[in-house]
């Protein structure tokens, strides 16, 4: 059986770690500051964007919750963000996705400052991360490397395979897996041989939002696998894209849907955010 890779364990420890941080930003005078900005009533962004502003409270960072109607012009959306980009004492700004259709998405990531990008999807920060210089690095793919790492087994050299090419997860995912000298290849759905390529993987990192995609066979023996995906199945139950009894008798280890991925990204929001306090402000942590 597979060694079940805890999101909850991880996620405990940097948080735990960000808390002594903003501790330590409080003492120097400056309160670590998120300012969130939720455009519209989905009932899923409603969620993530109450999950950040509890993270944010038991971890000493100031939250600002900026709620605006489904009707928000982008104009208006853009005006907000110029205020928030303006006030010193914000230091994140995120901007939760998706927006209603009357916005353009990437305008408004664009207007984001890319030293207040703690989500890392503005250009600048995409830029600087393909070309290893000091970033905001998005908070799913982060938090996939941070779970690969906590296995001790090795990344460089190894086969990865990254199931997906989002902007916000697969493309992000496999550059970083680049970084850590992993050899990477980069599935979607117009890849032939798919299942044979996840077939070879070491190290396999499922993105693409389909239950139970990754089968059992699709697992080499002895592989790390990674599973991003949020599903329900047909009985409404939460979960990955990866068929989690059949791959964990394959794997060396395997993260669970819930209880994974999703809580490594809601942390490393707080550390993006400690970050950027202490790059904004010059604070010593
Ligand atoms: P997108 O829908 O933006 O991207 C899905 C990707 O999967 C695309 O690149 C698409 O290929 C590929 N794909 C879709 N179907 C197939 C298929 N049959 N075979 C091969 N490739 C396929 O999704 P996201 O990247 O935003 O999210 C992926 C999953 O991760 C979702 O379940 C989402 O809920 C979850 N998620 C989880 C997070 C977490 O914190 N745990 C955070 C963000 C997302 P193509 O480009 O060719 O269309």
């Amino acid at each position: 059986m597979a060694q079940i890779i805890s999101g909850k364990a991880l996620s405990a420890a940097i948080k735990e770690r960000a808390t002594q941080q903003a501790v330590r930003l409080r003492g120097q005078g400056i309160v670590p500051c998120l300012a969130v900005i939720l455009v519209g009533d989905d009932p899923a962004s409603a969620v993530y964007v109450r999950g950040k502003e509890k993270d944010c409270a038991e971890c000493g960072i100031e939250s600002r919750m900026i709620r605006m109607p489904a009707d928000t012009t982008q104009d208006a959306l853009l005006a907000e963000l110029a205020q928030l980009a303006a006030d010193d004492s914000v230091h994140g700004i995120l901007v939760q996705l998706p927006l209603p259709s009357q916005i353009d998405e990437r305008a408004v990531i664009e207007a984001i400052p890319p030293q207040k990008d703690v989500d890392g999807f503005t250009p600048v920060n995409v830029g600087r991360m393909m070309i290893g210089e000091e970033c905001f690095l998005p908070c799913t793919p982060a938090g996939c490397i941070e779970m690969l790492k906590s296995t001790g087994l090795p990344i460089a050299g190894k086969k990865a395979v990254v199931l997906g090419r989002s902007n916000i997860v697969g493309k992000p995912a496999a550059m970083l897996l680049l970084r850590e000298d992993a050899t990477v290849t980069i599935c979607h759905s117009r890849t032939e041989g798919l299942a044979q390529i996840c077939a070879e993987a070491d190290i396999l990192v499922a993105a693409i939002g389909k239950s139970n995609f990754v089968t059992g066979e699709m697992i080499k023996p002895g592989a790390v696998v990674i599973d991003v995906g949020i599903n329900r199945d047909e009985t409404g139950k939460l979960c990955g894209d990866v068929d989690f009894a059949a791959a964990s008798e394959k794997a060396a280890a395997i993260t669970p849907v819930p209880g994974g991925v999703g809580l490594m990204t809601r942390a490393m929001l707080l550390v993006n955010t400690i970050q950027a306090a202490v790059r904004q402000t010059g604070a010593k942590i």
